[in-house]
């Protein structure tokens, strides 16, 4: 099966890709097509975006598509940046501008305000009508699919605390001033991709829709 991932970001292609490999799916992304393809994310949640990007795309190639939106949650700031963790600091900023902008504004915060997760929504559209469903994936509604396709959804969290400093070359985005739960001492980083897989939100929620393309026979 081919599967067109609707994402022109290089490090979420990287992980998803680890994640994906080995099975009978080529994975491709969009803007390898459509080097244009990048759709305005207007929804107020990672679930809205994540079916409007995978939506998106679909209406451009016609077969199997998966999307994922992901962001930054931290306590201290009432859950921003959350769906905006990619605007954070405004459009034109870059990776390292928009942690500088965060640390700054997290200046004075300590203890539970520095707590934070990351939150990743994956949306697939596949043409799989009448598959069954595993733990810890579900249907969603998407307009205007014709048959065979359906909407299936995952998700997936990795908690942590928004550091002092940023650190670490792996990774992309807010990595440098994330200290992951799972490896205390270092930020995420610091932290290797195949090991950031087996406990990073995407990871999780992309294993989510592995398992259940593996439960089921592709056409
Ligand atoms: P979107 O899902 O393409 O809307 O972008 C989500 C944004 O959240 C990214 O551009 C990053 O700034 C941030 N983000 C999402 N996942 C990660 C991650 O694994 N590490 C670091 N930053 C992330």
């Amino acid at each position: 099966m081919e599967l067109i991932v609707a994402t022109g970001n290089r490090g979420k292609l990287k992980e998803i890709k680890a994640v994906l490999d080995g099975l009978n799916v080529s994975v491709q992304s969009v803007t390898e097509t459509f080097p244009d393809f990048d759709p305005e994310e207007t929804g107020e949640t990672f679930l809205d975006n994540a079916v409007l990007k995978a939506l998106a795309a679909f209406e451009r190639v016609g077969k199997g598509v998966v999307a994922d939106d992901s962001g930054l949650c931290v306590v201290g700031l009432g859950l921003e940046p959350g769906v905006r963790s990619a605007r954070y600091a405004g459009d034109d900023a870059d990776d390292d501008q928009r942690m500088d902008f965060l640390l700054h504004k997290m200046e004075d915060m300590n203890g539970q305000d520095r707590v934070a997760w990351f939150a990743c929504r994956l949306v697939a559209i596949l043409p799989l009508k009448g598959a069954d469903l595993i733990e810890g994936v579900e249907f969603v509604e998407v307009p205007g699919l014709g048959d065979p396709f359906v909407a299936v959804t995952t998700e997936g969290r990795l908690m942590g605390r928004i550091g002092h400093e940023k650190r670490g070359e792996h990774g992309f985005g807010y990595d440098p001033v994330f200290l992951p739960d799972p490896f205390p001492g270092v930020s995420l980083a610091e932290v290797p991709l195949a090991d950031k897989n087996k406990v990073s939100h995407r990871g999780v929620a992309f294993r989510r829709f592995r398992e259940f393309l593996e439960s089921t026979r592709l056409p």
